[in-house]
């Protein structure tokens, strides 16, 4: 290892520090005295939650999105759910549990310290939301309400229909605009981060755009935070909402903060499938349905064929004939196996041509047992949301009786297939949630630091509001408490004036190249090599393959490029413009990654490592590590920086979701 990397993360999963952190918090916070202003960039759960907690706590807050309202960042997708310990379900769950099942949903390759002090608020988040009036899914007698997610034999996950994201995002947006009448932050909607300004080594500001006015703007504070989401829009397709993109992480990237694991990518197997070229955006159906859906394909391959062709319909197979396959390999989790392994064996089966329609490339998800057992009053409440976008999607309403065999309702199936939906790499931060250049942090989706290879299902909320309303709040402080003697900087100092003309220049070069193509046919391309060459199952030729097409699309980019408009004003396509150039960097960055990880695990999948099954095949005697990546320059390979992983609690072992 040429470099050495100081994750600060305490000994034991049940740090001694954390409870210091606490007691130092009232220590050196007694509500704004100090006049330290902090940055906050993004709105989403993890952001929003955060600027609200640290004007609470007597910050001056500024806090940007690209959005016109807090209210429309990306968490509010979220719809199945949100996992606490609280054990409501008196059904054997406890932090320790949670701490398990997340670290070996991520195939052990998180920090064991963090996931421990994940798991330890994860039941303050519940408390804080409902204080805040987010109005989960109550049971008959007013307790919350839990139904189950992937990876796990316990009911933790609290819900609100199938938004549950959004009644989150309206909680904490409440909390926010609570500080920004209470003028502790200062919010700026339209307000695109383009590049973070260093002073002496520590992130000390950045330089942002007012997107309706093209309008450069510096912004200096003592701490920067950036909350900006994930990079799962590099495939083009995704689950993601379109705006998503990695631009204020890549930037940090390029300025000098690690960054982990980007590898590691989620794919969801519970998407509505690709229907034709002409699709921008793909539609998850919540993992929530696998409480009560059963997935499978046919068991006989004239079925299959038949349903290919579309003589022949769902409804038509008898039981006998179903192909259950995630129940027949994996009885002790079912359908509620975590995400890459069903995600996989979807993949697997539509392989061998068991796939289910006009592209061989879906598998069956059927609410017929569920709704002949519940009824369809009680699968609506539940997931009456879901099943209205499926049918607006598709036109296809999954509660209509399609067939009566032998006595037995069949109900109309829906289809789904594995998309991109969330990536678990991020910018490394260390235990306090500090990236590797002083005074930056980093929070929610777009850091690296919980799920490991892999992150279960409601998992993602549950970090980005424990990182915001619990850790960073806290942690921030440690640095923070040694800057109070500092005075913020001026944006008159020639770092800022250097990052914003570069900006500027940047804009310059991409309206000029003034070539022939499209962002977007341009993204479409990179998204497509992305899903061949570094998507599902990898190889090493396939990466190298991928690389080399990315190098070369690249070119195109910078040479054949077409955006119109100028920079002033409001121009969508400069700003989409912008975002694939850092797509390119991160796809890159995600293959450079796969192809220095000769072994599966998680979302990695490397075929070359399987077992006989299929399974994903760990090396943990060479890979037991967090693979930090240093940037080294546009078109050079970047270095690799090895975070050994440390494990106490848990015992390291092969995943089994069998028994
Ligand atoms: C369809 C779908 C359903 C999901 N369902 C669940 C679920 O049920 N449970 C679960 O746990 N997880 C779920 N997830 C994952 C979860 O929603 C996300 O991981 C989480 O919301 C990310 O929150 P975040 O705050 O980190 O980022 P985001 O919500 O993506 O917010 C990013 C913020 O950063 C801002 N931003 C981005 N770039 C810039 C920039 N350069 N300058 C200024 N601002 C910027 C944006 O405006 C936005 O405010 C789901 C994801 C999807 C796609």
């Amino acid at each position: 290892m040429a470099k050495k990397i100081d994750s600060k993360i305490p000994a034991g999963p049940v740090p001694e520090k954390w409870k210091e952190y606490k007691a130092h918090q009232r220590l050196v916070n007694p509500k704004n005295k100090l006049k330290l202003d902090v940055i906050v960039v993004g709105t989403g759960l993890a952001g929003a939650s955060a600027a609200a907690s640290l004007g609470e706590m007597g910050f001056n807050v500024i806090n940007l999105c690209i959005q016109d309202s807090p209210r429309r960042a990306h968490s509010i997708a979220a719809q199945g759910g949100i996992n606490a310990a609280k054990c409501y379900q008196n059904d054997g769950d406890s932090v320790y549990r949670l701490f398990y099942d997340t670290v070996k949903g991520g195939d052990y390759r998180a920090r064991e310290a963090n996931v421990y002090r994940l798991a330890e608020v994860s039941n303050n988040i519940i408390d804080q939301c409902v204080a805040q009036g987010v109005p989960f899914a109550r049971e008959y007698g007013g307790m919350l309400a839990n139904r189950s997610f992937g990876g796990a034999q316990v009911s933790r996950t609290f819900y609100a229909k199938g938004q549950t994201g959004q009644q989150l995002l309206l909680g904490a947006y409440s909390s926010l605009s609570c500080q920004v009448n209470a003028g502790k932050v200062k919010l700026y909607t339209r307000y695109e981060m383009e590049d973070v300004v260093i002073v002496d080594g520590r992130a000390r500001g950045i330089i942002a755009k007012d997107l309706c006015t093209g309008k450069l703007v510096r912004f200096s504070a003592n701490a920067v935070v950036i909350a900006t989401g994930g990079y799962g829009n590099t495939y083009f397709l995704s689950t993601n909402a379109m705006g998503c993109n990695c631009t204020a992480a890549v930037q940090c990237y390029r300025k000098g903060a690690y960054f982990a694991n980007p590898s590691y990518v989620q794919i969801h197997p519970t998407c509505i499938p690709v229907h034709g070229d002409k699709q921008s955006k793909l539609t998850l159906m919540s993992e929530s349905l696998r409480n009560d859906g059963r997935i499978w394909v046919p068991k006989k391959i004239e079925d299959a064929k038949a349903l290919q062709a579309g003589t022949k319909q769902g409804w038509e197979i008898p039981e006998e004939d179903r192909d259950y396959y995630l129940e027949r390999r994996y009885p002790a989790f079912g359908n509620l196996v975590p995400r890459d392994v069903a995600s996989r064996a979807a993949k697997e089966r539509c392989d061998k041509g068991f796939g289910v329609n006009n592209t061989g490339l879906a598998v069956f998800l059927d609410f017929s047992e569920s709704i002949n057992r519940l009824g369809l009053d009680v699968i609506m409440q539940r997931y009456g949301n879901l099943f209205e976008m499926y049918e607006e999607i598709t036109d296809v309403f999954p509660g209509d009786v399609a067939n009566e065999i032998n006595g037995v309702k069949y109900y109309k199936p829906m289809m789904i297939y594995p998309a991109i939906h969330y990536t678990m790499g991020g910018i490394w931060v260390d235990y306090e949630l500090q990236t590797s250049i002083p005074g930056l942090f980093a929070i929610g989706e777009c850091n690296f630091s919980d799920h490991g290879a892999n992150r279960l299902g409601a998992s993602a909320l549950m970090q980005g509001l424990a990182d915001g309303y619990f850790v960073l709040p806290y942690t921030i402080q440690n640095y923070l408490a040694d800057q109070a003697v500092w005075p913020k900087v001026s944006t008159d100092l020639p770092e800022f004036a250097e990052a914003e003309k570069k900006v500027d220049e940047e804009q310059d070069r991409l309206l000029n190249i003034k070539g022939k193509r499209s962002v977007d046919s341009i993204h479409k391309e990179l998204g497509h090599i992305m899903w061949e060459y570094v998507g599902m199952g990898r190889t090493a030729e396939g990466l190298k393959t991928g690389l080399k097409k990315m190098h070369e699309l690249e070119k195109e980019f910078d040479t054949n490029l077409f955006v119109p408009g100028t920079k002033e004003g409001l121009n969508i396509e400069l700003d989409k413009a912008i975002h694939l150039r850092d797509f390119f960097t991160m796809g890159q960055l995600v293959a450079f990654d796969a192809l220095s990880r000769n072994e599966s695990c998680g979302g990695h999948f490397r075929e070359e490592y399987q077992t006989e099954e299929g399974e994903a095949k760990r090396d943990d005697e060479n890979y037991f590590y967090v693979g930090c990546w240093e940037y080294k320059g546009k078109g050079n390979e970047p270095e690799l920086i090895k975070e050994p992983l440390e494990y106490e609690a848990i015992k390291v072992q092969t995943r089994n979701y069998k028994n």
